[in-house]
């Protein structure tokens, strides 16, 4: 039987707690928008932002800085108004009315130095087939041959945290599963910093020949339990069944506490409880 595959960010989930992954496939989300999740939308505003920009170059097209900016908030007000058909609450609001000027700083950064001109676009946020609909940014191609980019925004980096923050994708698993699905070993991370210092840093890496194959088992131990509960109804589980799945101790994750850290240490997983700081965007009830 084929084994099933699951997109990176389920996978990420899933590695850092099973629980917390059910709860996400359940529809779960915390009823309060905080700093990291605004931060996110600013990431993809900006993605978004710069596939027009890569679709225009790939199409032999002058890009419109204009054209890619509105993408962007326009990917942005979706986010909002789909928050609020959801009943959450953004907690900081200057932030948040911020987000469109940092949009247009980065594409301007980006724009301006555009550290892909040199490269071939190959392909634009394209799903990659059996991938668990995995989507990189942009795929370009140079002499030796084709290259997997992601963009990724920090609002605020000092100098001396670079090195440290690029040294987060080295083996990075989402990128890690592109390069499999894409047939390469080569990928790069394009980092837009907005403070305190405007910078735009391209930093390429490659897939180790030691490690690939252990990470591609990895993954595919993680598949397969993600495939075994998904065929048992995860997105029914009762509160018991999901107590029952092995969560993270330690309910730290690179922010800080888990976002579900009140469903599960204080809450007990209790529905009813749960629904005073979180949201159900499923339909989907949990079975007594
Ligand atoms: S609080 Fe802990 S157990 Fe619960 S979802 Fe988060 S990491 Fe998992």
């Amino acid at each position: 039987m084929e084994l099933p595959v699951f997109s990176p960010s389920s996978t990420q989930t899933f590695s850092f707690c099973p629980r917390k992954w059910a709860l996400e496939k359940q529809g779960w989300k915390s009823r309060y928008i905080h700093y990291p999740e605004l931060c996110a939308w600013l990431g993809s505003a900006v993605s978004a932002s710069l596939e027009v920009w890569n679709v225009s170059k790939q199409l032999g097209l002058q890009p419109d800085v204009d054209v890619c900016v509105d993408s962007g908030v326009r990917s942005i007000h979706e986010a909002f108004d789909q928050a609020m058909t959801q009943g959450r609450r953004i907690t900081d609001e200057a932030f948040y009315a911020g987000l469109f000027e940092k949009v247009r700083t980065a594409v301007a950064l980006y724009t301006k130095h555009d550290p892909l001109a040199a490269y071939d676009v190959v392909a634009v946020e394209q799903t990659l087939p059996d991938s668990g609909k995995a989507r990189p940014d942009v795929v370009v191609r140079d002499a030796q041959g084709l290259m997997v980019v992601d963009y990724k925004v920090k609002v605020n980096l000092a100098a001396q945290w670079m090195e440290k923050e690029l040294s987060k994708y080295e083996q990075y698993h989402n990128m890690l599963h592109y390069c499999w699905k894409v047939g390469t070993t080569r990928y790069a991370i394009v980092l837009i910093v907005l403070g305190p210092k405007q910078t735009v840093k391209f930093q390429p890496y490659s897939v180790s020949s030691e490690y690939g194959p252990i990470w591609l088992g990895d993954a595919q131990h993680a598949w397969a339990h993600m495939g075994a509960h998904m065929a048992i109804g995860i997105d029914t589980f009762t509160a018991h069944e999901l107590a029952g799945l092995a969560g993270n101790i330690k309910h730290l994750d690179e922010y800080g506490q888990c976002g579900f850290y009140k469903a599960c240490v204080e809450y007990g997983l209790n529905e009813a409880l749960m629904g005073v700081d979180y949201v159900r965007t499923k339909k989907e009830v949990i079975g007594a």
